[in-house]
């Protein structure tokens, strides 16, 4: 039971974003994706959740193509936060969560319980444009796991984040993944993954140049900390 990537190629004209991916993910495991600029990182979640098909290659869940059949299962927090800035918090996640299905009782509850749990339950009756980036960020992450999705996809989830708001992320995501969630996600730094994943993949120009175990990572890297810089 896993997200399986074969031989997963994406072109956008002349440019290889992906190149020939082959891994897997296992069900309820934490795995990060990790990668300078333009790695394609990106590219691989947007196939992922099939929001662009792969030019080769095939990208399966429990043995099963994934489509948009599916995405409800699916929750995402995209690289680019997008929010409608006029919007109170409140009525923004009630209209994403009805968008996924949910009813407003339901809704309510979890706009409850995460905002306690992000220390901000004054948010809710705020606007969206008054909010830091950083706490627009914790917002669409709510977005994105108000339907408990069984595969949470995110994308640069830490950038733009204090650490102390980095923390409450992380420890909801290990609570997350205790609770059975798959979840992946990806970094420029080695540091944000090295205490969630067990496993990872280090992307350059499309193509895994490291996959696997994250201590055996460490071992051939030789070192603690791998800070992946562009090009
Ligand atoms: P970043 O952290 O900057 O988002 P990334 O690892 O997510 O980087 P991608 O966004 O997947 O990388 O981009 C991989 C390559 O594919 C880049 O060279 C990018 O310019 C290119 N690319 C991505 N999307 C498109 C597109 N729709 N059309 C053309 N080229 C694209």
């Amino acid at each position: 039971m896993s997200l399986r990537l074969e031989h997963v190629t994406k072109r956008f004209g002349d440019v290889t974003a992906v190149n020939d991916v082959t891994l897997s993910i296992p069900e309820g495991e934490m795995f990060g994706f990790l990668g300078a600029n333009g790695a394609g990182k990106t590219t691989t979640f947007r196939m992922i959740l099939g929001l662009l098909d792969p030019t080769e290659g095939t990208i399966t869940w429990n043995g099963h193509e994934i489509n948009y059949a599916k995405s409800h299962l699916i929750g995402y927090l995209p690289e680019e936060r997008g929010l409608y800035p006029k919007l109170k918090v409140k009525e923004q996640l009630i209209y994403l969560g009805r968008l996924r299905g949910l009813n407003k009782e339901a809704i309510l509850k979890e706009i409850e319980y995460w905002l306690e749990r992000f220390k901000v339950p004054e948010y809710a009756e705020k606007r969206v444009e008054e909010l830091s980036k950083g706490n627009q960020q914790k917002i669409q992450f709510i977005a994105a796991v108000l339907h408990k999705p069984k595969l949470l996809i995110l994308d640069e989830p830490f950038s733009g984040l204090d650490p102390v708001n980095v923390e409450l992320l992380k420890e909801a995501v290990i609570d997350l993944k205790n609770n059975g969630t798959t979840i992946v996600f990806s970094s420029h730094r080695m540091e944000h993954v090295e205490e969630l994943c067990e496993h990872l993949c280090i992307m350059h120009r499309g193509k895994p140049v490291v996959h696997g175990a994250l201590k055996e990572i460490k071992r051939s890297f030789g070192k603690k900390n791998i800070i992946i810089h562009a090009d």
